[in-house]
């Protein structure tokens, strides 16, 4: 495997925290790296919501996650970070180089020297909760899809939605007037999601344009190469319908995975990871920030997140460097952005 350039920090997750990071490494001055098991950057922003509304990012009074994404992109990558997308992290090793020593990332893709570590692996790498019903996977984008990237992709499509939770009852209220109908079943009769949009659903349903039922799930998926017809089931009253159609999206949470991360003797709880206040874990040279850290107090958000990215960066220049101060100065005074400093 080719070992790649040695950076200052590599960063585990291209999601907003990692994003984030990257923008404070290269306004410190510092080289740096993304490496996501994603296809894509923004982490769940862009896997789980990318069409949703985000109300509580400080200068956005409302923002789509997936523009958000574009923008932190811009604004992270802008001094040189390369990316390595479509990559799970898969093991760490501690190499001694008589100059410190250096961390050696490895990847199922290649081998990362790192003077410091960054985790932002947010809640690890994540795949959507599948419907467990056999042969599902021949259908997997051939008409069963367990996210919506793109709701033009359902123009004109009859859509079954599976599932209870917000993102089930936001895509019946999304796909409105894009779909040519939408069924949305659950297993029970409670649902998780929104109150304000369960009700904006059951309108819909009185409306005739939705079909909304409880304690229904799919049983089994038919058609030639793609899903032409699905039969579902009530688990009360045992009856079976077969209805034609032309997608189904579950929409069923996910399982998430620290993978390798796990192995590292960092100090967990649960599954996310301890810091102190600097975001330093218990191994000096790892740091972690975003959804994936824990200590009192802690607030899963965009905007938690991009602080702690701030406080973990700022640390890790100076544990490289013990001269290079912690606080990086206001970034309105910086000659990097060529403005003149005070
Ligand atoms: P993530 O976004 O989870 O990104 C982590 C990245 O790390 C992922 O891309 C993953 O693939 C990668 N990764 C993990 N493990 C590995 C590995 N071993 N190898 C390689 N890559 C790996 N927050 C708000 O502030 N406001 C909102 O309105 C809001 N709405 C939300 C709506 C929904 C439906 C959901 C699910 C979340 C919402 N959140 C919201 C929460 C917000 O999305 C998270 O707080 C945020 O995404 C955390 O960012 P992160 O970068 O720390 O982690």
């Amino acid at each position: 495997m080719a070992e790649q350039e040695l950076k200052d920090i590599s960063i585990i997750g291209g999601g907003p925290t990692g994003l984030f990071a990257a923008f404070y490494a290269g306004m410190r001055g510092a080289s740096c790296r993304i490496i996501d098991a994603l296809p894509a950057l923004g982490g769940q922003l862009m896997a789980l919501y990318p069409e949703k509304y985000i109300f509580d990012v400080a200068g956005f009074p409302k923002v789509l996650a997936k523009d958000l994404v574009r923008d932190m992109a811009t604004q992270g990558l802008q001094f040189g970070a390369t990316t390595h997308l479509g990559e799970v992290v898969t093991g760490l090793r501690r190499v001694e180089d008589g100059n410190g020593g250096r961390f050696v990332l490895e990847t199922d893709g290649g081998e990362y020297p790192s003077r410091t570590i960054l985790i932002a692996a947010g809640i690890g790498a994540f795949e959507a909760r599948h419907l467990g019903i056999e042969g599902e996977d021949l259908y997997e984008e051939r008409g069963l899809y367990f996210k919506v990237l793109d709701p033009k992709q359902f123009e004109g499509r009859r859509v079954l939605l599976v599932g209870g939770g917000d993102s089930a009852f936001d895509w019946a209220v999304n796909l409105q007037g894009v779909a040519k109908s939408i069924m949305l079943i659950h297993r029970r009769d409670g649902f998780r999601a929104h109150a304000a949009t369960i009700r904006q659903v059951e309108e819909f349903c009185r409306e005739g344009r939705c079909d909304l039922r409880t304690f229904w799930e799919v049983k089994k998926i038919e058609g030639n190469g793609q899903v032409e017809r699905v039969t579902i089931h009530n688990t009360r009253t045992k009856e079976e319908e077969t209805i034609e159609l032309d997608a189904i999206i579950p929409l069923l949470g996910f399982h998430s995975d620290l993978g390798a991360i796990k192995e590292w003797g960092l100090d967990t709880e649960k599954a996310d990871i301890k810091v102190n206040q600097t975001m330093e874990t218990n191994v000096p040279g790892i740091y972690a920030a975003g959804d994936i850290t824990s200590y009192p107090g802690k607030l899963k958000l965009i905007a938690t997140g991009a602080a702690e990215a701030c406080i973990a960066v700022n640390n890790a220049v100076h544990y490289i460097n013990p001269k290079a101060k912690v606080n990086p100065g206001h970034s309105s005074n910086l000659a990097i952005f060529g403005q003149k400093e005070d």
